[in-house]
């Protein structure tokens, strides 16, 4: 079987025509919100089949974006931990240190083709805000972006970057002022100005038609790494992995080996252990429910809400995962395991000590799986999606960790 042709029947079979990746997806919403994720969804199936945008796109990634972004083999870093080969997809050298630009670019795009003039947003720890007000200074949109007061006062650079690319910081103030309340309130003002504006998810998660719209603005990562994998060696990787937060950067690696006899796996962050609160492995020790408009594991108390979540890494600290990851792990193509932060810390300064690349955070916890394969060497190779850099993180790592001197390999 042609396996090109298994991929692409893939992408035109999930999701379904209303959002559903088997019994997850969906779209739950208030009536009010309707109209508007119509709308996004009927010019997104036609705007995005169109020449004109697919072209347009290709330039963009490959002028403004750096892409592709190359796969570089660790000769030195699997040579200390045993005979697995590890490999890494460097989204970190994707424009903005981070494969977030890969959606929010498409998305950007999209809103431009729509006639719209305002992104709308909300941004936790900031890595979506800014790669969002990137994109609007790009396309000369009006941006929006609404985060908790909380966060606002945590993240002051990625405050200062979003301030300096030309969008608005708006301070949500009620609630817990973080993450949750941000979410209601950039859907209360896309509920006001969807005639002018549109909404700009941050990973592949949401009503529909937003995990498909992330996945398929992400599927360009594992598009370009089987090619250039392939190319290097010769053969295809036996395993691939990715850090999974909201999904998307995994979503966008896993995606283009689905029809390949390579292993999948999704990383999770186990944080400081198994207790409520300590972790965000919603794949992990999740069950199915509705969080912001869609169905997924989700980790929740008795009444279906949210559990408090922890990790290291900010960008992975979401209680729920994209539906169809939720989907690929019921029929048993991926799996997902969990790092700690100790781990992903280890991970973190052995990529900068010995390959001379500050991973992300988020992205450590990858790299740390990885790790732990050559070890107890488990694959011939494994390549790894590096979603982003870690200059983000480099005030918080010396605070809390020093600079690693007591690493051993
Ligand atoms: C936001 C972020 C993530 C987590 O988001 P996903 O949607 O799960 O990919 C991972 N890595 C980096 C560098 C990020 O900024």
């Amino acid at each position: 079987m042609n396996k090109y042709a298994a991929y692409d029947n893939y992408l035109k079979e999930q999701p379904d025509a209303k959002g559903y990746f088997g019994p997850y997806g969906g779209s739950y919403l208030p009536e009010k919100l309707v109209p508007a994720f119509q709308e996004i969804e009927q010019a997104y199936k036609r705007i995005s089949q169109s020449a004109q945008f697919i072209n347009e796109l290709r330039r963009i990634r490959r002028e403004f974006q750096g892409r592709p972004t190359p796969v570089y083999h660790c000769e030195r870093l699997s040579n200390l931990l045993g005979t697995t080969q590890i490999y890494l997809k460097r989204e970190d050298l994707n424009h903005t240190g981070a494969h977030k630009l890969n959606h929010c670019m498409g998305e950007g795009l999209l809103a431009k083709f729509m006639g719209k003039k305002k992104l709308i947003a909300e941004t936790g720890a900031g890595q979506h805000g800014v790669a969002l007000a990137t994109a609007a200074a790009y396309f000369g949109l009006e941006c929006d972006i609404y985060m908790g007061e909380v966060d606002i006062a945590k993240q002051a650079p990625n405050v200062a970057r979003m301030k300096i690319l030309g969008a608005r910081v708006i301070p949500v103030t009620h609630g817990l002022k973080t993450l949750k309340e941000a979410v209601d309130a950039a859907f209360e003002a896309y509920m006001k100005e969807y005639q002018d504006a549109i909404y700009c998810i941050g990973s592949a998660v949401g009503p529909h038609p937003f995990p498909l719209i992330v996945r398929d603005f992400q599927v360009i990562v594992g598009e370009e790494a089987r090619e250039q994998f392939v190319q290097m060696t010769g053969h295809l990787p036996d395993a691939v992995c990715a850090c999974v937060g909201g999904g998307s950067n995994s979503i966008g690696m896993f995606v283009p080996f689905l029809a390949d006899p390579v292993e999948i796996i999704g990383v999770e962050p186990l944080g400081r252990g198994s207790g409520v609160g300590d972790h965000a492995a919603s794949m992990t020790f999740g069950k199915k429910g509705v969080l912001h408009g869609f169905e997924s594991y989700l980790l929740q108390d008795e009444q279906g809400d949210p559990l408090p979540v922890y990790s290291v890494a900010s960008g992975l600290d979401y209680p729920a995962t994209g539906p169809e990851h939720a989907y690929l792990k019921d029929m048993g193509r991926t799996q997902y395991d969990t790092v700690d932060d100790k781990e992903a810390m280890e991970a973190f300064f052995a990529l900068s000590r010995y390959e001379g690349i500050i991973p992300a955070l988020e992205s450590s916890h990858a790299v740390a799986y990885a790790m732990r394969c050559a070890r107890e060497g488990k694959f011939g190779s494994i390549l790894v999606n590096l979603s982003g850099r870690g200059d983000k993180d480099m005030d918080y790592v010396i605070e809390h960790y020093g600079y690693g001197e007591d690493l051993k390999l």
